[in-house]
């Protein structure tokens, strides 16, 4: 058993994606070929934004945003200590300083009040200037934007969406990489919507904001290619990865971001009452990066998934580390406790096989394994 089978996907969508990389090989268009501009166009208008600025991976397409913004040193950016790496690590590249912020435990995601009494703690001791907050639709479930968004509003924040994991969930029928100010995702092979390398992208309703990535994203050009007016970096989406991406869009939209959501109902449906399984609010969809259930000790989970292992099946810790633990950020203030609940979820969450091509079977084995052990 695979735990994100991408060779089955390539099986089902072989001729197609052969097709679109046979025809930009003819065209040898390698860098900026007519594919990136369509799927731009494509997955702005299947976000719901006016702009989708590509670039080469989910990472960039975070720092492209905060660098657009002028973050630097001085500015706090509030991101959720349960998190992959990268949401913390664009902050500080930037000289600004990571707020780490609790999450909630049923949705793992960013805990509004925690994120206000952070702020808060922030203007108290005077130090820094709250900036930027990055919110993380993690294991593919949005952020509470609602919530988030009021916060934002109240303290003259700006709001970026780090939707790496979170491409095709949605909140009341608004989908993902649409909320705040800027939104980011990332098209890691192993991601909801993935290429066959590095990729990434920003989205945004502001002309300006985009105008300016491009430029940022281009070695800070200007009116044309050898016109340099500002510091940037050179971020872009090859011809090849866009080309494979819009035939790998197209199978999203028409049935994967379905099937993963029947997957996940079939899991939830079969372990419910044994493992806390994921809790999808009321309104929200989630794109199931991952299915992620949460055992009630840490010597628990390891026991499972030693267990699993040993039946071939595999599992992962997304993620064994709070971003406060992380040794990189040994030296960035933390409020030691204010982050219990991450804390907790590191020892004891466990992520299952999930992608869309998983089969009823599949899903039945790894259930009756679970029931087996616990
Ligand atoms: C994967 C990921 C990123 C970084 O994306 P890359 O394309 O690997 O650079 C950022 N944030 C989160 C939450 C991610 O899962």
């Amino acid at each position: 058993m695979q735990f994100r089978d991408l060779k089955t996907q390539y099986h089902h969508l072989k001729k197609d994606i052969d097709a679109a990389i046979g025809s930009v090989l003819d065209n040898a268009n390698f860098i900026s070929g007519a594919p990136v501009t369509e799927l731009e166009e494509q997955l702005a208008q299947y976000v719901g934004v006016k702009h989708c600025e590509t670039c080469g991976n989910g990472t960039d397409a975070l720092s492209l945003v905060l660098m657009a913004w002028g973050i630097g040193p001085g500015d706090a950016v509030f991101v959720p200590d349960f998190t992959f790496f990268a949401s913390g690590e664009v902050v500080a590249h930037q000289g600004a300083t990571p707020v780490f912020v609790d999450v909630d435990e049923d949705s793992f995601n960013m805990d509004s009040k925690r994120l206000e009494e952070a702020i808060q703690a922030v203007l108290a001791e005077g130090q820094l200037t709250p900036k930027v907050i990055i919110a993380v639709d993690l294991f593919g479930l949005p952020a509470d934007y609602p919530k988030i968004q009021a916060i934002a509003d109240k303290y003259g924040l700006k709001v970026l969406e780090d939707g790496a994991q979170g491409f095709g969930g949605a909140i009341n029928g608004k989908r993902a990489c649409s909320f705040g100010d800027a939104a980011t995702t990332s098209f890691f092979p192993a991601k909801p919507l993935g290429c066959y390398g590095d990729g990434g992208a920003v989205f945004t309703d502001d002309s300006d904001l985009a105008a300016l990535i491009n430029s940022c994203k281009i070695h800070g050009k200007g009116s044309f290619k050898y016109d340099n007016v500002r510091i940037g970096v050179n971020s872009r989406l090859d011809t090849l990865q866009a080309a494979i991406l819009q035939v790998k869009l197209r199978a999203f939209s028409d049935n994967e971001l379905q099937a993963v959501n029947d997957a996940a109902a079939q899991y939830t449906r079969k372990l419910s009452g044994v493992v806390k399984t994921p809790v999808i609010p009321e309104g929200f969809l989630s794109s199931w990066a991952q299915y992620t259930i949460t055992l009630s000790s840490a010597s628990q989970r390891d026991r499972l998934q030693a267990a699993l292992k040993e039946q071939g099946i595999p599992t992962m810790i997304y993620y064994p580390k709070p971003m406060h633990e992380q040794t990189a950020f040994k030296d960035t203030p933390f409020i030691k406790g204010s982050c219990p609940v991450t804390e907790q979820l590191c020892g004891r969450v466990l992520a299952l096989p999930m992608h869309p091509y998983l089969t009823e079977g599949a899903i039945g084995a790894v259930a009756s394994e679970i029931k087996k052990q616990i």
